[in-house]
């Protein structure tokens, strides 16, 4: 099982970050120089002068032997080889997949695409330090302490963020550890920003409005920053290959976007954390977790339409989409896939409305946040009802459940289609 983590590098002195950076430099040289070494031996073949180039990380990596060895490139023997040359690879899968048609042949890269550059193998981390060829031990750090130090890093990615601070995203090979069937059972019904469980519990999402009104603030001032051209050395502008100008951010753009980026990064960490130790506690705390199956992309499908098509209640939907995505239940229940001994989703129709006590279904048993039973009287909030009605599905306890078999998830996160009587998410809304 492979984990990432994700590290604040620490150059600590002007040179190591210098030397970073021309690594990256380098490895964008590598890149373009494949692309005009493949461009040649096309154009060659296409005369009939030459095979047609092969393009692999194997055909290009004894090309590339060659160039670093080659006068005027004394440069590229200043910098780590296997960290330079791992360029080639990327590339050799960039090709291989637009070969297939997946997407386009590779581009060529400039310096403001950013830098960055991978640590292919033997990567080495020792007392809070990362070893990068050629520059030496960088310290590192982590908030929220370092999650599969345990495990062995495989791979290293550094990149310098538009922060301007420098990053590193650490695979770790975990040894698989699998969760053992305890025998519990839970349901959780996933609000729009809190869980309510069979504990009778309701765990909220951290609160985050003010930073996301900040946010908001700066992304709007963005807006209005505007983009300038790319000027060369002579004062022209730059222009893509078809013609166009390139352009980047104004000096006060990219500040706002720093902002902005770093801003989102915040929010995003606080609720990934919650997620981590929400998931952590269920999966350790119970064998099974039922929940329910909603169908989240095919609902931000559905909303988005087309524009020969728009789809319904647009506009009421797309802020519920959005909340959604913010809430990111789909990662939680990612998580908990990956970290409890089974996860299960049910059919949520009829979850908001039925009573869990006797099972009579009808619009009028919840109100907002309260649900009082019509028939039998029973009252509770209505998540939790919601809850119980999920775990019964999900045992078969409930008697009156034959119409909602509870469907596996499966190891590609299956989720059930929603169903369009589903009431529920009319409720959500409605009520939102
Ligand atoms: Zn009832």
């Amino acid at each position: 099982m492979i984990r990432s983590s994700v590290y604040r590098l620490h150059p600590g002195t002007l040179r190591r970050a210098q030397k970073l950076a021309q690594i990256a430099g380098a490895n964008r040289y590598v890149w373009n120089w494949a692309i005009g070494q493949n461009r040649d031996a096309m154009k060659a073949y296409k005369e009939g002068k030459g095979e047609k180039p092969l393009a692999t990380f194997f055909s290009l990596g004894l090309e590339f032997t060659k160039l670093r060895s080659s006068e005027g490139h004394e440069w590229l023997r200043e910098l780590p080889y296997a960290e330079v040359r791992y360029a080639l690879k990327r590339y050799a899968d960039a090709i291989k997949e637009a070969r297939k048609g997946k997407r386009g042949f590779p581009k060529r890269k400039y310096r403001e695409d950013g830098d960055s550059f991978a640590i292919p193998q033997d990567v080495r981390i020792r007392g809070g330090r990362l070893c990068v060829p050629k520059v030496g031990w960088v310290p590192i750090s982590r908030r929220g302490g370092d999650p599969w130090a345990y495990g062995e890093a495989k791979q290293a990615v550094v990149v310098k963020r538009p922060n301007g601070k420098w990053y590193t995203s650490v695979f770790w090979e975990i040894p698989d550890v699998e969760p053992e069937d305890n025998g519990k059972v839970i349901g959780l019904d996933m609000g729009k920003w809190n869980v309510a469980t069979t504990e009778h519990k309701q765990i909220f999402m951290p609160e985050a409005s003010e930073l996301e009104a900040k946010l908001r603030r700066h992304q709007r001032k963005m807006n209005r920053r505007r983009q300038v051209p790319l000027l060369d050395a002579d004062g022209a502008p730059r222009r893509t290959r078809q013609g166009d100008v390139i352009k980047v951010n104004s000096r006060r753009r990219e500040k706002e976007r720093r902002i902005v980026a770093k801003l989102s990064r915040r929010i995003a960490n606080i609720r990934d954390n919650w997620r981590h130790q929400l998931s952590h506690d269920l999966a350790e705390r119970f064998g099974t977790i039922y929940l329910e199956g909603l169908n989240i992309k095919g609902m931000m499908k559905s909303a988005k339409g087309t524009v020969e098509q728009p789809g319904k209640h647009v506009k009421a939907k797309s802020g519920l989409n959005r909340e959604i995505a913010a809430s990111g239940w789909g990662r939680l229940r990612w998580m908990l896939e990956y970290k409890a001994y089974q996860v299960e989703a049910v059919n949520p129709a009829y979850t908001s409305q039925r009573c869990h006590c006797c099972g009579h279904v009808a619009d009028a048993n919840r109100k907002k946040e309260r649900f009082k039973c019509v028939s039998c009287g029973y009252v509770g909030n209505a998540d939790i009802n919601a809850a119980f009605n999920i775990l019964a599905l999900g045992t078969g306890a409930a008697g009156q459940g034959g119409a909602f078999a509870s469907v596996r998830a499966g190891p590609s996160g299956g989720v059930l289609s929603s169903d369009p009587n589903d009431l529920s998410m009319d409720m959500q809304l409605s009520h939102g």
